[in-house]
């Protein structure tokens, strides 16, 4: 049996009740076969793979907090740190009802490969909790935030574990948890990222994930002589990462006609209102419904279905397993040139192999949203100087970022034999640096 199939067998053992787990680790260690088969025995004797699929750390706690109606409520926290191998743990905090400790081991596994790739010196964490901060009162999200950080802040720092949103944490969570990590822990510092411009945040932070994904397709289109101009765009989600990618899509001269939340989609053939989306999401924190009200251009439909509306990209922007078999063989058969993952995983594997099949340019998401993360980085480098940058200097490093990442992956798959994959070469890419790093240090 070969190495990766061994590691795979174990790992399928250990974790059998954490199926994204699973599919995350599957996906990285079957890309990573030339790399391993060409070291299989070194590998095989230092546990490379064994000791990159095993966190080295993680948390979970209890989150007691009191509603408005004066009643307890009990939530359940994690925080795992999962490899520090080339710089402290990074990555975000997830609030929503489905996380377990299965999907916050998938999203920092994804985050160790992703934050190699940025070129900054960023390891690999994630964390979270099933609160679910959709309607709640502010009040309430303060309570559970400060709960949250009253335990957290006992394993983080600026120069350990550095924190950041993700689904439900925003500006205001985020917030909410830096006054707690400073009240208890005396001491201001970078801890968080993505922390308001009035006390530590950095400029073009809300915007990078979005700008960011759309600068790699940019570059992905170049580089087959395409441009981003008069192309038709599918995006699904209407979160941070969606609207700041709709946004930027719209500067480069392409149309964005959908947006989708967890209850319906819109399609919208005039192009999506950013302004209007802005002020439903983010301002109201209302439903798409809301959208449709005041557009008349837009349609709104219950369910799932941005996936069916022909387009020359799609940019799958919400969530995790959002894109599967029958949505890859729709966006193929109304002619999708390119899939670039502005989520985590949303695509699953069959859907990404179908779609690679036929011939669609695909880049998943730990390359293509990894301006998110490279802009923290960018956050915690202003902290650490007592400096902030402007807008431009922010914005125009995260488009070199972007760029560097593009070629790196495409040289990558180029090397062995994999031209045009680029979920080999992110993986391989990402892998390479960590696992040189974890070398050199020993176990
Ligand atoms: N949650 C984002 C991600 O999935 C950002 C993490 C961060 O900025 O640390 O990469």
């Amino acid at each position: 049996m070969s190495y990766v199939d061994e590691v795979l067998a174990k790992v399928k053992e250990k974790n059998a009740n954490e199926p994204e787990f699973l599919q995350a680790v599957e996906e990285v260690l079957n890309s990573l076969r030339p790399v391993i088969d060409a070291n299989e025995d070194k590998y095989r004797r230092e546990a490379l793979l064994e000791r990159i699929c095993e966190p080295e750390r993680q948390f979970k706690f209890r989150v007691p907090w009191v509603d408005d109606k004066g009643q307890v409520q009990v939530n359940t926290g994690y925080r795992v740190q999962f490899n520090s191998a080339i710089g402290p743990y990074k990555g975000g905090l997830r609030l929503h009802p489905s996380v377990n400790i299965g999907i916050i081991k998938f999203l920092g596994f994804e985050q160790i490969f992703k934050n190699s790739l940025t070129g900054l010196p960023i390891g690999g964490g994630k964390g979270g909790s099933d609160f679910d901060p959709k309607g709640k009162s502010d009040r309430e999200v303060m309570a559970f935030c400060q709960s949250f950080m009253t335990e957290l802040c006992k394993y983080i720092g600026a120069d350990t574990d550095v924190p950041a949103g993700d689904i439900g944490t925003g500006a205001r969570e985020i917030g909410y948890m830096f006054g707690q990590y400073k009240r208890i822990r005396r001491l201001y510092e970078g801890v968080l990222t993505g922390k308001g411009l009035t006390y530590g945040g950095s400029l073009a932070r809300t915007e990078a994930t979005g700008y960011g994904l759309l600068y790699l397709t940019q570059e992905l289109m170049k580089d087959h002589g395409e441009s981003m101009e008069g192309k038709t765009v599918v995006v699904s989600g209407a979160g941070n990462v969606a609207i700041y990618a709709i946004q930027k899509a719209h500067q480069m001269g392409a149309k964005v006609v959908t947006c989708s939340d967890s209850t319906g989609w819109i399609y919208d053939p005039e192009g999506i209102d950013v302004d209007l989306l802005k002020e439903v999401k983010e301002v109201k924190r209302a439903r798409l419904t809301e959208y449709a009200a005041a557009r008349p251009s837009a349609e709104y439909h219950e369910g799932r279905g941005v996936w069916q509306i022909k387009c020359d990209i799609a940019l799958p922007c919400a969530t995790q397993n959002e894109l599967l078999i029958d949505d890859a063989k729709q966006l193929v058969a109304n002619g999708c040139k390119a899939v670039c993952e502005g989520a985590n995983m949303p695509t699953t594997i069959d859907a990404t192999e179908y779609l690679q099949e036929n011939g669609v340019w695909f880049v998943g998401g730990k390359a293509a949203n990894a301006g998110g993360v490279a802009t923290s980085a960018l956050e915690m480098s202003q902290n650490s100087e007592r400096l902030s940058w402007t807008f431009e200097e922010v914005d125009a490093k995260l488009q070199t970022i972007m760029v560097n990442i593009y070629r790196n992956i495409s040289d990558a798959a180029k090397r062995y034999g994999f031209e045009g994959n680029y979920v080999v070469g992110a993986n391989i890419a990402g892998f390479e640096k960590v696992a040189e790093a974890m070398e050199a240090q020993g176990v």
